[in-house]
C-alpha cells in the first residue's frame, strides 16, 4: 500500500511543477520522496502518515522559536480578527520598526517587505540609485533570494564577470554584476582596485548560510569594509537568514562591522512573510515617496505577518535566550563530531548561535570550493538514516540547520543516540 504521502506527491506532480512551490524541498539533492508535513509543535512537527520528527530546518530560519509558539499564534489571531490587510499605515508597522532600529544601530530607517528577495533586490536598487552606478558585486555561494541580477556564478578566469545561473537571465542583466571568491582578500583588493569607483554596492552574507555554512575569516568583512568606505560603495549585509538568528546584535554585531544597508527575512516575520532592508538615513531617504528610487508592495508590512514578528521578536530579547540557544546548538555540533569521528567518519561541525553545518569534510570549510570537497553521498545516508529515526534535517548536504528555543536539552541528546546508532553501522550501510 502506497503511503498518504507517496499519493499526495504524486498528485502534486500533476498540478505543481516538481510537486513543490520551491525547488530545495522536492528532495532532489538527497533522493526520495518529500515529507509532506500536517503539523507542527515546539521542536516537532508530524507528517501526513502520522510520523513525528525533531526539527533541524525549522521552515529554513524563521522558526527560532519552534512551532506554533503560543504567544505568535494568539498575535496572529488576536489582529486577524481584525481585518487582514488595509494597504495604508498601521500602529504596529510603527512598532516594529521603531523597535528594528533599536536593536540593530546600523538602520536608521526601514522599509518593510514580503520577502527576503524582495528586500535583496530593492537594496540593490537603492544603492544603484543613491551612487548613480550600476556594478555590484557578489560572493560565490552566497544567496540573496532570486532576483535576476544576483542569480549569477562566476565564469571563468581570475576576476570574473558572472554569467547567469539561471536560464531566463539574460547575460545582459548580469553584466553589471562582478562574482568574486568568499573569504578572498587579495580578489577583493583586486577587484575594488580594478573596478572600486565603479561599484555601487557589494551584498554579501556576513555568516554564509547557504553552502553548508561558512564562516568569515578574519579581515575579510574589516577589508570590505574598509574597501567600500575608500570607494564610497555601499555594503548590504544580507542578514536575512543571519538577522536575530545567530545572536539578538544580529551577526553584524557578532563581528563588529557596520554595513550601509542590512536586509533582514525569516525570523523578523516569526513565520509569515515578512522581510526588510534598511539602513543610513541618507541613503534609504533616496526611497519613493521622498527620492527617486522606487519601490513599493501591495502587502509590505501586513498587519498580520507584523504581528507575528513583533511576538517573535519580544521573546528573543528575554535574558539568556542567545546563551541557551547558542549552548544547545553547539551541544548538538560537538556530540555529532564526538560520535562521528569515534567511529574514523570523516567528518566536522559548526555551529554559529542558532544555525549551524554538518560537513563530510576532514576540516570546517571556508570557501565555496572547500564546501563543495565534502562528501555529498555520505550525507545523503546520513540524511536518510536520520529521517527513519525521527529527525528532519535540512534536506540537502549544502544547507544550513537551525535549531529553535524549543529544542530542549533532551531533544539534542536523542539525536546523538540516534547518531551513535547510525555512525555506529555506518560501514555496513555502504
Ligand atoms: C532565505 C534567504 C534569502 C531569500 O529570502 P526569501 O524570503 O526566500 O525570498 C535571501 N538571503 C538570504 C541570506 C537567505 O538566507
Amino acid at each position: 500500500m502506497t503511503s498518504r504521502n507517496q499519493q499526495l506527491f504524486e498528485l502534486s506532480q500533476k498540478y505543481i511543477p516538481g510537486g513543490v512551490n520551491s525547488p530545495v524541498r522536492a528532495f532532489k539533492s538527497v533522493g526520495g520522496t518529500p515529507i509532506f508535513f500536517k503539523r507542527g509543535k515546539g521542536a516537532y512537527v508530524w507528517d501526513v502518515d502520522d510520523k513525528s520528527y525533531v526539527d533541524y530546518v525549522g521552515s529554513w530560519g524563521p522558526l527560532i522559536l519552534g512551532h506554533a509558539h503560543p504567544d505568535v499564534i494568539k498575535a496572529v489571531q488576536t489582529v486577524a480578527e481584525n481585518g487582514l490587510t488595509f494597504g495604508a499605515p498601521t500602529e504596529a508597522e510603527l512598532e516594529i520598526a521603531e523597535l528594528i532600529c533599536q536593536l540593530i544601530p546600523s538602520i536608521e530607517q526601514v522599509r518593510l517587505v514580503s520577502s527576503g528577495t524582495e528586500a535583496g533586490m530593492s537594496a540593490i536598487r537603492l544603492a544603484r540609485g543613491y551612487t548613480g552606478r550600476s556594478r555590484i558585486v557578489k560572493f560565490e555561494g552566497c544567496y540573496h533570494g532570486h532576483d535576476d541580477a544576483l542569480l549569477v556564478k562566476a565564469g571563468s578566469g581570475a576576476l570574473t564577470f558572472g554569467s547567469p545561473s539561471s536560464a531566463g537571465v539574460p547575460a545582459e542583466t548580469v553584466s553589471h554584476t562582478i562574482v568574486l571568491d568568499y573569504n578572498d582578500v587579495s580578489g577583493l583588493e583586486k577587484a575594488f582596485a580594478e573596478f572600486g569607483d565603479e561599484i555601487a554596492a557589494v551584498i554579501v552574507e556576513p555568516v554564509a548560510g547557504n553552502m553548508n555554512l561558512v564562516t568569515p575569516t578574519p579581515g575579510f568583512l574589516s577589508t570590505l569594509r574598509a574597501l567600500c568606505t575608500q570607494h564610497g560603495t555601499v555594503l548590504i549585509l544580507d542578514e536575512v537568514m543571519t538577522g536575530f538568528r545567530v545572536g539578538l546584535e544580529c551577526a553584524q554585531g557578532l563581528y563588529n562591522i557596520k554595513p550601509d544597508l542590512t536586509t533582514l527575512g525569516k525570523v523578523i516575520g516569526g513565520g509569515m512573510p515578512m522581510a526588510a532592508f534598511g539602513g543610513r538615513r541618507d541613503i534609504m531617504q533616496c526611497l519613493a515617496p521622498l527620492g527617486p528610487v522606487y519601490q513599493a508592495g501591495t502587502l509590505s508590512g501586513n498587519p498580520v505577518a507584523v504581528a507575528a514578528g513583533l511576538a517573535t521578536l519580544k521573546q528573543i530579547q528575554k535574558a539568556g535566550f542567545y546563551e541557551n540557544l547558542g549552548e544547545k546548538t553547539k551541544r548538538l555540533t560537538d556530540g555529532l563530531t564526538a560520535v562521528a569521528n569515534k567511529h574514523g567518519i570523516v567528518f566536522s561541525a559548526q555551529a554559529v548561535g542558532g544555525m549551524f553545518g554538518l560537513y563530510f569534510r576532514k576540516t570546517i570549510p571556508i570557501s565555496f570550493t572547500e564546501v563543495m570537497e565534502c562528501d555529498k553521498e555520505a550525507f545523503n545516508r546520513f540524511f536518510h538514516a536520520m529521517l527513519n529515526e525521527g529527525f528532519y534535517f535540512a534536506p540537502s548536504a549544502f544547507e544550513a540547520g537551525f535549531v529553535s528555543s524549543a529544542h530542549s536539552g533532551a531533544d539534542i541528546d536523542r539525536t546523538l543516540v540516534a547518531a551513535e546508532k547510525i555512525f555506529s553501522a555506518w560501514q555496513g550501510l555502504n
